[in-house]
């Protein structure tokens, strides 16, 4: 099935250095993602209608006061969940947002104790590192997957120290999916809560906050609609509202309180609380839209569409000689469209580059604001080592979207034969 006609942009054409031009090629949706044309259309219909929220008076003001409002039962039904139960949204811009929230706002004073992974993305580790003393890590086997059974053995270890777990769901350089549910089992016989980035996960699987039983129901997520499709600002955390109610906002100012007073403040219920000066009304509407269009197409189809050409490409890129490629290569079925690669004797830098240069294909190169888990897939661990080599080491990384072709795929085989 050929999904590009429901996107904007991804037939535009880009020059080359030969001064040719060429329909260029997007294989780096782990960062961002183009538009999904009823995202955009979202926001072109309630352009004549856009108003404040939440503050003010007026018909426009309504509209999307209620509109803005009532999509966050969308996310929560999106997410298997619904708004009699014990979670609610806060809307943010980003992923990176979501985590420093959460990490601002769980953490009583700095003693908490949190476990993160060795997985993890810069916005999944920095958060808890700077607002907690006491952070641990749940190391990677040599395949780069994460080692659960450590997870328990952390656990038991700390005797009910650790207050939080933070995992990703999908890993943004080896695309490995994380059992979410059966962490969140883990944690909670030990009393921890789960945190989930969602980051890379929300465009690719389904996800289902509730799971099968309450042990396995995820206590907080978060995600970046702009690798949903939706790339104008929206996000949100989806959490549990005895803490998102209760604790001190993140961001603090007018909209998020009830009353002030010369000294001190009395803050609003949430989600308002949470969600200080005036909101993105358009990063929500076209999040709501694209989400919604996901559920339409089907996340059957969508796996199926991109483990297609993710095994395409795997097996394809395995025969090439002088192509080391990165994580489990055999076993695939835990990896969303992510694949990352080098080429022997020859930078990250400059395969990048010349993949955009000669071939107009869009690729990321470096450590993919996952600096540890990138130096231990490279073997690199011995810190002076890692130091020394620390702008030489990286990779090339190759992340689909559900627009992205066999044919595209076989443009890339194409010239990394000839590197
Ligand atoms: N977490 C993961 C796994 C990511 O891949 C990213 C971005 O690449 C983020 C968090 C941060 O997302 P954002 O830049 O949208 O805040």
């Amino acid at each position: 099935m050929n999904y590009r006609s429901y996107y904007v942009g991804v037939e535009s054409q880009v020059k080359l250095e030969n001064g040719k031009t060429v329909v260029g090629i997007n294989f780096d949706n782990g960062a961002t993602t183009p538009p999904l044309k009823c995202a955009v259309d979202a926001i072109q219909r309630d352009l004549n209608w856009y108003g404040a929220i939440g503050r003010s008076k007026g018909q426009k003001n309504a509209y999307c006061t209620e509109k803005y409002n009532s999509i966050r039962n969308n996310i929560l039904s999106f997410f298997h969940l619904n708004s009699e139960g014990e979670h609610t949204v806060v809307y943010v811009k980003s992923a990176t947002e979501g985590l420093n929230l959460l990490a601002h706002i769980l953490l009583h004073g700095n003693n908490d104790m949190v476990l993160i992974s060795r997985m993890e993305h810069h916005a999944n580790l920095i958060p808890w590192r700077e607002n907690s003393n006491h952070v641990d890590y749940i190391e990677t086997d040599n395949m780069g997957r994460l080692q659960i059974p450590t997870i328990e053995a952390k656990l038991r270890h700390y005797g009910g120290r650790v207050k939080y777990v933070a995992i990703t769901a999908a890993s943004n350089v080896t695309g490995y999916v994380n059992d979410i549910h059966q962490i969140a089992k883990i944690c909670h016989r030990y009393g921890a809560k789960i945190i989930v980035d969602g980051a890379q996960i929300v465009a690719h699987r389904e996800v289902d906050l509730a799971g099968n039983c309450p042990e396995e129901s995820i206590d907080f997520f978060t995600f970046s609609a702009h690798k949903a499709y939706a790339p104008f600002g929206g996000g949100a955390v989806i959490g549990l509202k005895e803490y998102l109610f209760k604790r001190d906002p993140f961001l603090k100012g007018g909209s998020a309180v009830d009353n002030v007073f010369d000294y001190s403040q009395k803050w609003l219920e949430s989600p308002a609380r949470m969600e200080a000066g005036t909101q993105n009304y358009f990063g929500v509407i076209s999040m709501d839209s694209a989400l919604r269009q996901l559920r339409k197409i089907g996340f059957h189809q969508i796996v199926a569409h991109e483990n297609e050409l993710k095994d395409y490409l795997i097996s394809n890129m395995s025969e090439i000689p002088n192509v080391t490629l990165y994580g489990d290569t055999t076993n695939t079925e835990d990896r969303i469209g992510v694949i990352v690669f080098n080429v022997k004797g020859k930078k990250h830098w400059e395969v990048g580059e010349a993949l955009a240069t000669d071939m107009g294909i869009a690729t990321r190169d470096g450590k993919f604001c996952s600096h540890p888990y990138v130096t231990r897939l490279l073997g690199l661990t011995n810190l002076p080592q890692y130091e020394a080599d620390l702008d030489a080491c990286g990779m090339v990384r190759i992340s689909l979207g559900l627009y992205n072709t066999k044919a595209e795929a076989d443009r890339l085989l194409y010239y990394l034969k000839t590197l």
